[in-house]
């Protein structure tokens, strides 16, 4: 048993692979957050775009081929089952070239008809 690769001390098919595969809906805009980055370790594009908001969302997702996705630490997210917007401030880190880096970042999220979508994300 390994952890999710979003961090979580659970196996990844109870946490986000079982949002990405539209299972589970994401409830809070974290666990949306926390998909959205296992998708980007496994380089599935096409979860990536369906849950990115209609109006900001990109044609393809550039996936750096030296870039590897190593960990993610969520400080701090707001936005549940109640609301209709919501945020998460995280800490990813990744390896480009055998150098490890952090990128912190505060993503916002809507909420439209029960279904949460990224928006858009500000670096910090
Ligand atoms: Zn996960």
């Amino acid at each position: 048993m390994s952890n999710c690769p979003c961090g979580q001390p659970t196996v990844a098919e109870a946490c986000c692979a079982a949002v990405i595969s539209g299972d589970e809906q994401a409830e809070t805009c974290e666990r949306l957050m926390r998909a959205r980055y296992t998708a980007y370790v496994q380089r599935n594009e096409p979860f990536l775009i369906s849950s990115w908001h209609p109006s900001t969302r990109p044609k393809t997702v550039p996936f750096d081929a030296l870039t590897r996705w190593v960990g993610l630490k969520v400080i701090n997210s707001q936005g549940g089952a109640s609301h209709t917007s919501g945020e998460v401030e995280f800490i990813a880190t990744f390896k480009h070239q055998g150098k490890a880096y952090k990128m912190h970042e505060r993503s916002a999220f809507v909420r439209e008809q029960g279904q949460w979508f990224y928006f858009d994300g500000t670096i910090l």
